[in-house]
């Protein structure tokens, strides 16, 4: 069998095409395989479809194709334009590639796979391929997959700001609690932010009015949202946010007192924490400042009581809170009265978590994959980049690569 021979079956070329030549260059670690078509064939024209139009001219293409074992592989065409009857000159469409892309269709395709498995820049590097050129195909199939993504039937919601850069809070995520999946990724948060969600929900054929319940923080701007974007939704407050709104009164707290008590400097990790995730000696610590009636203390005690909630039969989840209400209002301590106050002014949201069980715990497991690609690949160059990589690796997306 002759090269050119192996090479058609193997690439799957079929007529008008043919395979004429094969160049290895073992020095240049690198494959050229150049198509052409017979005088005189006669090609498909690409916009309406009719069969046997005549080429008009051509021009030469290359495209990266899969390695040839350790080489680089090359395919070379001249890519003929038909002159249609009806359209006019038109350039035809090859089996193997994408118009417009500089790679097969398979080489794409085993991209598409490497970089839903590490970061982009480390496949640049391992197909030895221009970062921007990797960015445009990444950006085709996930923005070709985001068009056809289908939400209909979305009932369940989950949104949360995400860091896209250390220290900027720069995207929200909407998750769908059902098919854990994120649905959207907006710029900022603002109201707005949910405006932009329920319009892309509807663009996919899903229903804002359809959404019964979002799970959030206790952000004005997310409230107000829900309330002009998502009428028909009931909200339940994340629970690990409301914790962490009387952690942060603890701590308050504890960076007044430390002031008269220098005992408390550095302490902060152990008020924090859970009591069975400290060490032995934080324990002993933490016991000991316990034990010395400071308000720090007291304020903890609060605390710990405050997550005993969740703990709760659903029948008595109010009486519960009720109670924790009444001795943090009157504890003395402005910012667990604070805290208190805020957990009033949010209390049918905390309390329908005792109805819908929903929390933001997906969207945390979504935010540390994305946080371990950007750490990997110090960061994406813009938030489009982000953008495009949170929908492939968080998205399920159907990305209809060619197999
Ligand atoms: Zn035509």
């Amino acid at each position: 069998m002759r090269d050119t021979d192996l090479f058609r079956m193997a690439l799957g070329i079929a007529p008008p095409w043919v395979v004429t030549k094969s160049e290895f260059d073992a020095t240049a670690k690198r494959l050229d395989i150049h198509l052409d078509f017979a005088k005189g064939s006669r090609f498909t024209c690409p916009q309406c479809g009719l069969a046997g139009c005549p080429a008009y001219d051509s021009e030469e293409k290359t495209w990266r194709h899969l390695n040839f074992f350790q080489h680089e592989a090359y395919l070379h065409a001249r890519v003929p334009r038909v002159s249609c009857k009806d359209c006019g000159i038109k350039q035809v469409s090859v089996a193997w590639a994408r118009p417009d892309s500089g790679f097969t269709l398979l080489f794409e395709a085993l991209v598409m796979a490497m970089v839903q498995a590490m970061p982009e820049a480390v496949v640049a590097r391992m197909v030895r391929e221009w970062d921007t050129r990797l960015w445009r195909l990444i950006h085709h199939y996930v923005e070709a997959a985001r068009d056809r993504a289908d939400h209909a039937g979305v009932t369940s919601v989950a949104f949360d700001e995400t860091a896209s850069r250390r220290g900027h809070n720069d995207v929200s995520l909407f998750v769908d609690l059902v098919r854990r999946r994120v649905l959207f990724v907006a710029e900022g948060k603002d109201a707005g932010t949910v405006d932009a969600f329920a319009k892309d929900l509807t663009a996919h054929g899903g229903n804002p009015q359809a959404v019964a319940e979002v799970c959030i923080d206790m952000s004005p701007a997310f409230i107000t949202g829900t309330a002009q974007s998502l009428p028909n939704a009931q909200i339940t407050f994340d629970k690990f946010h409301v914790v962490k709104l009387i952690n942060e009164a603890v701590d308050g707290v504890r960076r007044a007192e430390q002031k008269t008590h220098a005992e408390l400097k550095n302490s902060r990790y152990l008020w924090l924490k859970n009591p069975p995730n400290l060490s032995e000696r934080q324990r002993a610590q933490l016991h000991s400042l316990s034990a010395s009636n400071l308000k720090t203390g007291r304020a903890y005690r609060i605390r710990l009581a405050f997550q005993e909630l969740y703990l709760q039969p659903a029948q008595s989840a109010e009486g519960f809170l009720k109670k924790w209400y009444w001795w943090a209002t009157h504890s003395r301590l402005p910012p667990v009265i604070a805290a208190a106050r805020m957990v009033k002014r949010h209390w049918n949201g905390i309390l329908r978590w005792f109805l819908t069980k929903i929390a933001n715990g997906i969207m945390e497991a979504i935010n540390s994959l994305v946080q371990a690609a950007k750490a990997k690949a110090r960061g994406y160059r813009s938030l489009r980049n982000l953008k495009a990589i949170i929908y492939l690796i968080a998205g399920k997306l159907e990305l209809a690569l060619p197999m």
